[in-house]
C-alpha cells in the first residue's frame, strides 16, 4: 500500500461517492469493509451468514472479523494507493490498523467528513446502490438517467435494508458512540483533516484533492 488514506464520517457523509471519485481521477483503490461484508452476505457464505443480521441491525460485527477481511486484501492489493472507507470503525480497530500497517506503510491522512445528521438521514435513506458496478445514486441529489437502473450495468439499484429510515438514526447513534473517538486519536497522531461535506460531490472533491497534494 501507497499513499494510504482513511475516510471517516457518519453514515451518509458520502464517503463512497469520494472515493469512487478517487478511484477514478487518482487511481486509488477501494478497501471498503461494508462493502467486503456485504458480498460476503450476497454469496451466502458462513462467515456471511455469521455477519448477516448485525450488519441488518445497523450495530458492528467484531473486530477480528473486519481484521481479518482487510488484512486479506491489504495482501491481495499489494503495493497500490489505497483508501480505507468504513473501517477502522473503533478505537480497537483504529489500533490494529496501526499495527498492520506499521511504520513501513504509514497513512498520509485521515479525512474527516462532517454533514449535519438531518442531511445524512436524507442522504442514507434515498441512496440506492449498483449490486454489480457499486456506483452510487441518490434518488434526489444524484438520480440514475433511466428509472431505477444504473447508468453504466442496466442492473436494477437496490435499496440497503439498513438505509431503512429508523435503521439510519440507529447507524448514527453508533457512529456517535462507537466511531467517534477515533477522531481524537487521529488528532494526536497528527493526522486528522477534518471538511465539511454537506456541499455537492464536486466542491467536496476539490477539497479532497487539497488535502492529498498538501
Ligand atoms: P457513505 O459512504 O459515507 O455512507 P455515500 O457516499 O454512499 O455515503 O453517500 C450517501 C448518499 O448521499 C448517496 O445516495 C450519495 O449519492 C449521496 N451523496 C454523497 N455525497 C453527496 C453530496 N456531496 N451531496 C449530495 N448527496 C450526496
Ligand atoms: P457501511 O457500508 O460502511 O455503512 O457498513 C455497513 C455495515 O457493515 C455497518 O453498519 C456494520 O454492521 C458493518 N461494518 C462495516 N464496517 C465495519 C467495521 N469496520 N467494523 C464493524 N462493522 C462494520
Amino acid at each position: 500500500m501507497k499513499d494510504g488514506l482513511i475516510l471517516v464520517g457518519a453514515p451518509g457523509s458520502g464517503k463512497g461517492t469520494q472515493g469512487q471519485l478517487l478511484v477514478e481521477h487518482l487511481g486509488y483503490q477501494k478497501m471498503s469493509t461494508g462493502d467486503l461484508l456485504r458480498k460476503e452476505i450476497k454469496s451466502g457464505s458462513k462467515l456471511g451468514l455469521r455477519v448477516q443480521d448485525i450488519v441488518a441491525s445497523g450495530n458492528l460485527v467484531s473486530d477480528d472479523i473486519v481484521a481479518e477481511l482487510i488484512e486479506n486484501e491489504i495482501v491481495r492489493l499489494g503495493d497500490t494507493r489505497l483508501y480505507f472507507d468504513g473501517y477502522p470503525r473503533n478505537l480497537a480497530q483504529a489500533k490494529k490498523l496501526g499495527e498492520i500497517l506499521s511504520q513501513k506503510n504509514p497513512v498520509k491522512a485521515v479525512i474527516n467528513f462532517e454533514v449535519p445528521s438531518e442531511v445524512l438521514v436524507k442522504r442514507a435513506v434515498g441512496r440506492r446502490v449498483c449490486g454489480q458496478c457499486e456506483r452510487i445514486y441518490h434518488l434526489q441529489f444524484n438520480p440514475p438517467k433511466n428509472g431505477n437502473f444504473c447508468d453504466f450495468c442496466d442492473v436494477e439499484l437496490t435499496h440497503r435494508s439498513d438505509d431503512k429510515e429508523e435503521k439510519v438514526r440507529h447507524r448514527l447513534v453508533v457512529y456517535e458512540t462507537e466511531t467517534k473517538p477515533i477522531l481524537t486519536h487521529y488528532h494526536e497522531l497528527g493526522l486528522l483533516k477534518t471538511l465539511d461535506a454537506s456541499a455537492d460531490k464536486d466542491q467536496v472533491f476539490t477539497k479532497v484533492r487539497e488535502i492529498i497534494e498538501l
